[in-house]
């Protein structure tokens, strides 16, 4: 019987040369400062308006799970906004990449977590995603 589990390892083993360390400090440094990254190594902030959707509970990267709150408010944190309401209204003030929030993104790659997104991106790590998905992806218009 044939299926679409795709268990490959991504494109590249991780490097841990001084230089990918040096990138990982910088970019861990930043962007939890200024993002509150939570260092997934597969960035798609330009997708959700600038706000981390790792900081979702639920880690959900394809919109909010229908528990916002009536303040818009998140259900299992419910002192803290939803990170997808935070998401649409920050696209909507985005000169660029307001169409991205529409675009379909690909399950969370956790061989990647604490590994740099920067790299990833020009290594082309981060485009590693099971077969099924990819076909999905490209049959509605998804980028990743
Ligand atoms: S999507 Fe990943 S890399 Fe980008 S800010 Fe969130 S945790 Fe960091």
């Amino acid at each position: 019987m044939e299926t679409n589990l795709d268990r490959s390892p991504p494109i590249t083993a991780a490097d841990r040369g001084s230089f990918t360390k040096a990138v990982l400090a910088v970019e861990k440094l930043t962007k939890e400062k200024i993002w509150d990254c939570r260092m997934c190594g597969q960035c798609i902030l330009h997708s959700t308006g600038m706000s981390c959707p790792m900081r979702c509970p639920k880690n959900l990267r394809n919109g909010p799970c229908g528990g916002v709150l009536q303040n818009g408010n998140c259900e299992v944190l419910p002192d803290r906004p939803c990170v997808w309401v935070q998401a649409w209204e920050g696209s909507r003030r985005l000169p660029v990449w307001r169409r991205h929030m529409e675009h379909l993104m690909a399950p969370v790659d956790w061989r990647l977590q604490g590994t740099s997104s920067w790299i990833n991106f020009w290594t082309r790590r981060d485009k590693h995603m099971p077969a099924g998905w990819k076909a999905a992806g490209e049959r509605i218009g998804g980028h990743r």
